[in-house]
Parts: structure tokens; C-alpha cells; sequence
């Protein structure tokens, strides 16, 4: 899979994106990350990507062509058409299952808005989907790309050991996940459940399966009841 990022702010993106699994991955191949800077695309001779809106209002606003010009100069180099993604609190939410469906893609293409936004008529040319990452607004869209990135990425082939690293856990099948727990089996006098300790593996699955249950019902009824209703 390739990712292409339209931000103002490539230094942060590149930052998050070299770090951890997420930078261990993209060295080893895994799947390819570039981030343009838009400011690179503007024919403006300060080099403004901005501008008062329309109908007046506080802020600025992201204007269309160096986003569009910066998206074609993508299309171009790459010879294809990437899925275009705009990061924006008026997307739909982003989900476990949504995010899987798009480490199906080959290509993706994820623009960051900032200020006030972006200018309504490029969305409208180049945009396939608004992504949200929850209900509240950040000052940019970059950190929202991180977290789309980090969650498509980690179900890539090869990201993480295998795939049960990421279908046992909390989302994929629609519950919370079961309390974990490591070394020392007592600590500050609290005891490691004794059915961990068995080495009984039908007891533990069952364990972890009825916790899995409680964890959700009684952090996410919403999620408890969509479960059973599936189920
Ligand atoms: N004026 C916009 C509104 O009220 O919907 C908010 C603009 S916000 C300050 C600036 C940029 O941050 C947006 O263009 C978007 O790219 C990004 N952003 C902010 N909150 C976000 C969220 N919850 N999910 C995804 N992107 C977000």
C-alpha cells in the first residue's frame, strides 16, 4: 500500500511516522508513506495557501489550487488515482471496520486541513470520503492522518508478527478486550486471577471471554447491545 499526505506541516507528520512499528514497518517495506508540504504548490509569490472566507467570519481558509495542484503533482508521479481522503470533524467516525476495508486499498491519498478549513469547490473535485477521528475539533487535520495511518497500517501484512495481534483485540470482533496482566503474579498485594495461572487454555479463552463481555457492558453499553444483536 502506498500513502500520500497533503499537509502544511510535513516535518510533524514525518516525526510520528518514524517512530516505533509504524517507522520499523515503512523501513522494512511494508508499505510506503510520502508527505507533501501544499505550500510547495502554490503559484502565489509569498507562498500563501490561505485566505479571509467568503461571507466574512473570523479565520482563514485553505484555498482550492495548491491543494489541487499539489493532489494532481500525487496523481502524476504515482500514474494513478489514489483514494482521496479529507480529514475533517464533519466526516463519518472512524471505525475499527472502516479502517479495514481501507488497508485494502492500494493507495490512499489523505489531505490535512487547517485554520478554518478548506475550500468547499476542491473537496468537491477531489475528494472521495470525509474521515472524522471523534466528536471534537482539533487545530489541524494532522494528527487526525496520524491516527488514520496508525490504525490502517497496523493490519497491513507484515506490520505487526500476525494477524491475531490485531483481531484479538478490542473492536475487531465488536467487544472491549479482557483485562491483561504480566509479571509479578502478586503486586502490591494484588493477585494475577489464579485461572491465568493455570495453563488450563479452555478455562483462560472462557475467562477472557466472559471479561471481554463485562469490560463492554459496563464501558460501552452501546457496543454490549450492538454485539448481541449480531450475535
Ligand atoms: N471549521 C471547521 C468546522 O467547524 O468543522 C473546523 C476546522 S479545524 C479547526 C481545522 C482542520 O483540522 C480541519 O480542516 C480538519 O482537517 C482537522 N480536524 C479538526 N478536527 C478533526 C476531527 N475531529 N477529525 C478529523 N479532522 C479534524
Amino acid at each position: 500500500m502506498r500513502i500520500d499526505v497533503a499537509t502544511l506541516f510535513p516535518e510533524m507528520c514525518e516525526a510520528v511516522l518514524s517512530e516505533s512499528i509504524i517507522g520499523r514497518a515503512r523501513k522494512n517495506g511494508c508499505f510506503a508513506v510520502q508527505c507533501w508540504n501544499i505550500r510547495d504548490y502554490t503559484l502565489d509569490k509569498h507562498r500563501r495557501v490561505d485566505d479571509v472566507p467568503y461571507g466574512g467570519g473570523r479565520g482563514m481558509v485553505m484555498q482550492p489550487d495548491p491543494i489541487y495542484r499539489c493532489y494532481a503533482a500525487v496523481c502524476e508521479q504515482t500514474a494513478s488515482k489514489p483514494h482521496c481522503i479529507y480529514m475533517s470533524p464533519k466526516g463519518s467516525v472512524l471505525t475499527q471496520k472502516h479502517a479495514l476495508d481501507l488497508a485494502q486499498l492500494p493507495h490512499i491519498f489523505i489531505l490535512c486541513g487547517h485554520y478554518e478549513g478548506v475550500d468547499q469547490r476542491v473537496l468537491d473535485e477531489i475528494v472521495d470520503e470525509e474521515i472524522s477521528i471523534g466528536d471534537y475539533v482539533l487545530t489541524g487535520g494532522e494528527l487526525p492522518a496520524m491516527v488514520l495511518i496508525d490504525t490502517v497500517a497496523r493490519m497491513l501484512p507484515g506490520v505487526l508478527p500476525e494477524a491475531c495481534c490485531f483481531e484479538e483485540e478490542s473492536h475487531f470482533h465488536g467487544l472491549l478486550e479482557y483485562p491483561q496482566y504480566s509479571r509479578p503474579a502478586v503486586w502490591h498485594d494484588r493477585e494475577v486471577p489464579p485461572v491465568l495461572l493455570s495453563g488450563h487454555h479452555q478455562n483462560i479463552a472462557d475467562w477472557r471471554y466472559a471479561q471481554s463481555l463485562a469490560v463492554t457492558e459496563a464501558n460501552r453499553s452501546d457496543l454490549y447491545h450492538d454485539y448481541l444483536k449480531k450475535k
